[in-house]
């Protein structure tokens, strides 16, 4: 692991920073469980902090421009450094901060996590540049990695083709909490990055997957929104089940995509469309695949 080159990169963070003004705005923190913290970073996004007696473990990084509050936030909960950083897929405000938190830890992600942040990759419009090397996962893997870490087995696997095609959910038995990343935008449309292999079919059923496969006593952190019970995704899983199959029943009767805009006819679900995702980019996303 050589870390030692300083490299300031131009990141435009895929939600605009600039929605929020860019003017810092606190870090929340809720602890789930014991040790187990989720920091909500600018209101905008979670990473979660995990500390005990073999050490910290944090989940995502945020965003370049919040490293400095993440980093304050953390060091409110434990001056212990950083052992190991996850990032939970490739986009920039949760890998945007490794470098300023990760660069004297151990950076673990999917195999196509460390592809995309190893060089210089699109993003819609914009071309986002390799990231400094001491920011750069140090282990990748591609479908499963277990990590022995403060009493409880971590558990990271790779859920394909939902957000991104490089997703990790993150799971601490013990603890009974579930980190999905972006697989959850909480009380919102989700962001499907069906430029980097997302998919949203897949992504109902990589939800489906978590409902079915892990106990129902969890809690829920998705990288945007509230914290969820399983109960609660289940619903969300249904109402996004929902939204699908009214786009279906639209394109089946012959209406156009621009039809289905003017038509509002996902206005039942409006107050999903406030933070990033809006009706008319859903019915975008969802149109090509149905
Ligand atoms: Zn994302």
């Amino acid at each position: 692991m050589k870390k030692k080159i300083i490299f300031l990169f131009l990141f435009i963070p895929l939600m605009a920073f600039a929605q929020s003004g860019g003017e810092s705005l606190p870090v929340h923190s809720t602890e789930v469980a014991p040790g187990v913290y989720r920091l909500f970073v600018n209101e905008r996004v979670a990473t979660v902090l995990f500390s005990g007696p073999d050490g910290v473990i944090l989940i995502d990084a945020a965003y370049e421009q919040t490293a400095t509050q993440l980093k304050a936030a953390i060091e409110a909960i434990t001056q212990t450094p950083i052992s190991y950083l996850v990032n939970t897929h490739h986009h920039g405000d949760h890998v945007g901060g490794n470098v300023a938190l990760g660069s004297n830890a151990i950076i673990i992600s999917h195999q196509y996590v460390r592809d995309y942040v190893s060089s210089e990759h699109r993003a819609g419009e914009r071309v986002i540049p390799a990231m400094a090397e001491e920011g750069r996962p140090d282990i990748s893997f591609l479908n499963e990695l277990k990590l022995d870490f403060n009493g409880q087995t971590l558990q990271m696997l790779h859920l394909p083709k939902g957000h991104t095609n490089g997703d990790v959910i993150i799971y601490f038995p013990e603890s009974k909490v579930i980190v999905v990343g972006d697989l959850l935008f909480a009380d919102n449309f989700p962001y499907v990055d069906v430029g980097s292999g997302g998919d949203p079919m897949g992504y109902i059923l990589n939800q489906q997957y978590i409902l079915d496969n892990f106990p129902r006593d969890l809690t829920v952190i998705g990288g945007h929104g509230p914290i969820y019970t399983m109960e609660r995704l289940r619903e969300y899983n249904l109402e996004l089940q929902k939204t699908v199959e009214t786009v279906r029943i639209a394109k089946q009767q012959g209406m156009t995509a621009e039809q289905m805009k003017a038509a509002r006819i996902l206005r039942e679900w409006e107050a999903w469309g406030k933070f990033f995702i809006t009706e008319d980019r859903w019915i975008d996303t969802l149109f090509p695949v149905l």
